[in-house]
């Protein structure tokens, strides 16, 4: 691997919008998505992923999280 062609790719803390947050590579030191695996319609079954408070809890409680 040659030096410098390769971004410094290391661990950041990335913060969702529904204030999940969990950790994965990337090249930047913080990281803020809209959406994630805790609100995300596909995993959640709604269509709207507005967090009015307990709803990633629940998630959370179901999954033993
Ligand atoms: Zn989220």
């Amino acid at each position: 691997m040659k030096p410098g062609i390769h971004p410094n790719y290391k661990i950041t803390t990335v913060t969702c919008a529904c204030g999940n947050q969990f950790e994965s590579g990337s090249v930047k030191e913080k990281l803020r998505v809209e959406i994630c695996s805790a609100c995300h319609p596909f995993f959640t079954g709604k269509q709207k992923f507005i967090d009015a408070g307990g709803r990633v809890d629940k998630f959370k409680k179901k999954y033993n999280l």
